[in-house]
């Protein structure tokens, strides 16, 4: 049994410690479809180390949990392909690997939660069973010591009666504490990176709070690197250390979180911010971003937030598209006129 531990570990691709946790560059996706080739991802880019979080942010459709698909290898293929960039994971391009190495990678250093919990368990198995299965498989442990350490991850999110309900099935659970079983699950072969697709969406905003600030205490303990991936800038304002902001596959915006919240410098993010209900606004018209994403096989030319930006003016409609212009020490932002939306700097 032990060997079989070892032979998982040992066929992991050697890596380069000093390099950053993940690096994403100049990554390109996209979806060939009877209706066109839609451009999901155009040149994401952006870097995270040990112990830090790092929040997507963008509407539906921005190109936000592709980049987590392609990341993961996950990625429907056929439509959806990686045709351009590089996925470092301490320096080794996760694109070149073959099938069965990203399969390790994926099992021990690069885990991923997603939205929906429900349709992610399985109904007939106890949540137990599910847990056991990740240590039976990838470490070989017996049904025993399977359910043990089960009872152990159920205990490490904070479920009560942990021995209890380790035998009770996933329509047993609410939906706070199925995703609490979804992130136990992803942590059980104790990654160094967890990527969070809209993790907290389908719960109500009581339940949100809570599993966010589980989410940051197991970052904190097990200093892992976190990504959390959502539309919603008032979740992770307190969890945060670093957010990139994607509109139409590209990223538009990056930046410490205090900085994005205190001084935006890309319209798209100010408009985010604006977007997000205030106590002290009570009775005022909320403001929304007029328009809708864009059609991802048609972008509109030049910069591709222009048919929506309050801002917009000629040289905004030719290509090519603003470079990502530096708008303070390792911030940038992707807008011609980046020091007018900052108040005129
Ligand atoms: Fe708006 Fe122009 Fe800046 Fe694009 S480049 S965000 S259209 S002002």
């Amino acid at each position: 049994m032990t060997t079989d531990i070892k032979t998982e570990i040992d066929f992991l691709p050697e890596t380069d410690s000093s390099a950053a946790l993940l690096e994403v560059r100049d990554l390109h996706v996209e979806f060939r479809t009877r209706d066109g080739v839609a451009h999901a991802v155009n040149g994401a880019r952006f870097r995270l180390q040990s112990g830090q979080t790092l929040a997507i942010l963008g509407e539906s459709g921005c190109g936000k949990s592709v980049t987590a698909q392609a990341i993961m290898g996950i990625l429907d293929t056929p439509p959806g392909f990686v045709t351009k960039g590089e996925v470092l994971y301490r320096g080794v391009d996760l694109l070149k690997l073959s099938e069965d190495e990203r399969r390790r990678v994926r099992a021990n250093k690069i885990a991923m939660i997603f939205q929906d919990a429900l349709s992610a368990l399985n109904p007939v198995f106890t949540v137990g069973f599910q847990l056991g299965e990740v240590f039976r498989k990838h470490l070989g442990m017996s049904r025993a010591d399977a359910k043990k350490r089960a009872i152990e991850l159920l205990d490490m999110v904070r479920i009560p009666a942990a021995a209890q309900r380790v035998n009770n099935y996933p329509h047993q659970f609410s939906g706070g504490m199925r995703q609490r079983v979804m992130i136990a699950m992803a942590l059980a072969l104790d990654p160094e990176v967890l990527i969070a697709d809209e993790p907290t969406t389908a719960l109500d905003v009581t339940v949100q709070a809570q599993i966010m600030k589980l989410l940051a205490e197991l970052q904190a303990e097990r200093n892992m690197g976190l990504i959390l991936i959502t539309h919603d800038m008032g979740v992770v304002a307190d969890v945060a250390d670093w957010i990139s902001v994607m509109y139409a596959g590209r990223v538009v915006e990056e930046a410490p979180v205090h900085d994005i919240y205190a001084r935006p410098a890309h319209p798209y993010t100010k408009a985010l911010l604006e977007s997000i209900p205030r106590l002290d606004l009570k009775g005022q018209q909320l403001n929304v971003i007029k328009g809708l994403p864009p059609n991802l096989t048609a972008i509109p030319s030049g910069c591709a937030f222009h048919p929506r930006c309050r801002y917009a003016r000629d040289a905004c409609r030719v290509d090519p598209p603003p470079p990502l212009y530096e708008t303070g020490s390792g911030t940038t932002a992707a807008c011609h006129f980046w020091k007018e939306v900052r108040g005129g700097e």
